[in-house]
């Protein structure tokens, strides 16, 4: 068919969302109704349900989209393989669903960060659905409501409901009420059943989910959109089976994590990237509670870095330069050097010794600890903070032995005073 041709014609223009896409042609909703159009080349690749086209008639049967409107919003996924090309999931869109089920009373968290970020970046705004709560125990929802806090803390409102009891459903359905909502998450967590249980008239495939490891079947190729009588709009789409944010979100991830605003400007170098830095504020809030470890180490992980860098990589040693090992000689993680007992005062890790300071520390002394267990005192040259550290089997001995003599040789108050007068 001659497309070109066809789009000549001289019929008004109509306005209308898209609704569903195939190869060649789309759905597109307008005035209530439904209208099937021809997709013309220009457009085709390009539209993505919730889209809002322009359509005209041509041989007063056929529908034709002419042209594309700019979009409000949008949700998006980055494939997680190259070209990491962007994936359009929906458009024009007031919110997403991120939908989680419950994995062995743990709630996989991780793809709830990323969904936050292309959220951000898309425009729109998030809620939390935890579906399937009739398969746990009442104490294993508040467990995972637990879980769940750091985001309510962020302000996301947070549903939970059964799409197969139907329990909280009609309080999703008015959180959502007049909304246009996209439904994410990893397939088997039950998006159609829940637009099914919105919608009952929808009739979506409903996908089943294997005994054995409980991951759901692809069952949805492409986003479906259903509308409710009161307007409602809700998007179903393929379920995630990995979930990239993309390189160029990368570069300004912390911008992402709006728990860090409070923060961010009080660190000590302007352009810290909140990872190795000493004297920054945000490990010290994560430190301190303030900012949830869970969300600071989905932080570090989506920037490709290893959430616990300063207890398990080597390092070089701040005073003498010398390459240290993590963990050898009787240690499974060090916090001095073997060859000068310097240490840094930093350390990510909870503990005794857990700071952000990033002082030099000066070995000052040693000392037996409880358990016969021997221990070099640091002091920060920083900020003065003591603390002990256990020998390992391959600290220089000479400097271990120099350190125990010094307050013989160096006596740090005057002896002589503690002999009673008229005895000497
Ligand atoms: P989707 O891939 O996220 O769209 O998931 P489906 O809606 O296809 O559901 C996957 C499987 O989980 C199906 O077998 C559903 O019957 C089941 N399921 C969905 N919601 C619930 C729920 O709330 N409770 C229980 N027990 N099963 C559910
Ligand atoms: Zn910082």
């Amino acid at each position: 068919m001659d497309l070109e041709a066809l789009s000549s014609s001289q019929e008004p223009l109509r306005k209308g969302m898209v609704t569903w896409i195939s190869q060649s042609q789309c759905k597109v909703l307008s005035d209530g109704e439904l209208y099937v159009c021809l997709l013309s080349q220009d457009v085709e690749s390009s539209l993505v349900v919730g889209d809002i086209v322009s359509f005209t008639v041509v041989n007063e049967k056929d529908y034709i989209i002419k042209n594309l409107h700019i979009r409000q919003s949008f949700f998006a996924r980055i494939n997680d393989n190259p070209p990491y090309n962007q994936q359009l999931l929906a458009a024009n869109i007031d919110a997403v669903v991120i939908v989680v089920a419950p994995n062995k009373k743990a709630i996989k968290t991780k793809l709830i960060d990323r969904c936050l970020i292309s959220a951000k970046r898309g425009g729109v705004d998030a809620l939390i659905c935890l579906n399937k709560i009739d398969l746990i125990d009442s104490e294993v929802v508040d467990l995972l409501d637990n879980d769940l806090q750091v985001y309510r803390e962020l302000q996301l409102p947070i549903q939970k409901c059964s799409a197969e009891t139907g329990e909280g459903i009609d309080a999703l359905k008015e959180v959502l009420s007049g909304k246009k909502v996209v439904f994410v998450g990893h397939s088997g967590v039950g998006k159609s059943s829940l637009i099914n249980a919105l919608a009952p008239q929808a009739k979506l495939v409903i996908g089943e989910v294997r005994e054995s490891d409980g991951r759901g079947r692809h069952t949805t190729t492409s986003s479906k959109i259903v509308q409710l009588s009161d307007g409602t709009c809700l998007i179903d789409t393929p379920g995630f089976k990995s979930f990239s944010i993309g390189d160029k979100a990368l570069t300004d991830l912390q911008y992402y994590f709006d728990e860090f605003n409070e923060y961010r400007d009080k660190c000590k170098f302007t352009d810290c990237s909140h990872t190795d830095e000493p004297n920054c504020q945000i490990k010290w809030a994560v430190r301190e509670g303030k900012i949830s470890r869970k969300r600071y180490e989905s932080y570090l992980r989506l920037l490709g870095k290893d959430p616990s860098p300063l207890s398990k990589t080597a390092f070089k040693c701040i005073h003498c330069g010398s390459m240290v090992s993590p963990n050898d000689a009787g240690t499974k993680h060090r916090n001095h050097c073997p060859h000068c007992l310097y240490s840094l005062h930093l350390d990510f890790n909870p503990g005794d010794r857990a700071a952000c300071c990033g002082g030099v520390m000066e070995p000052v002394a040693v000392w037996v600890r409880k358990g016969n267990e021997w221990a070099i005192i640091h002091r920060c040259q920083e900020c003065s903070a003591l603390s002990s550290n256990r020998i390992a089997a391959d600290d220089n001995e000479f400097l271990l032995l120099s350190l125990a003599v010094k307050p013989l040789s160096t006596p740090p108050f005057p002896l002589e005073h503690l002999i009673p007068q008229g005895q000497n």
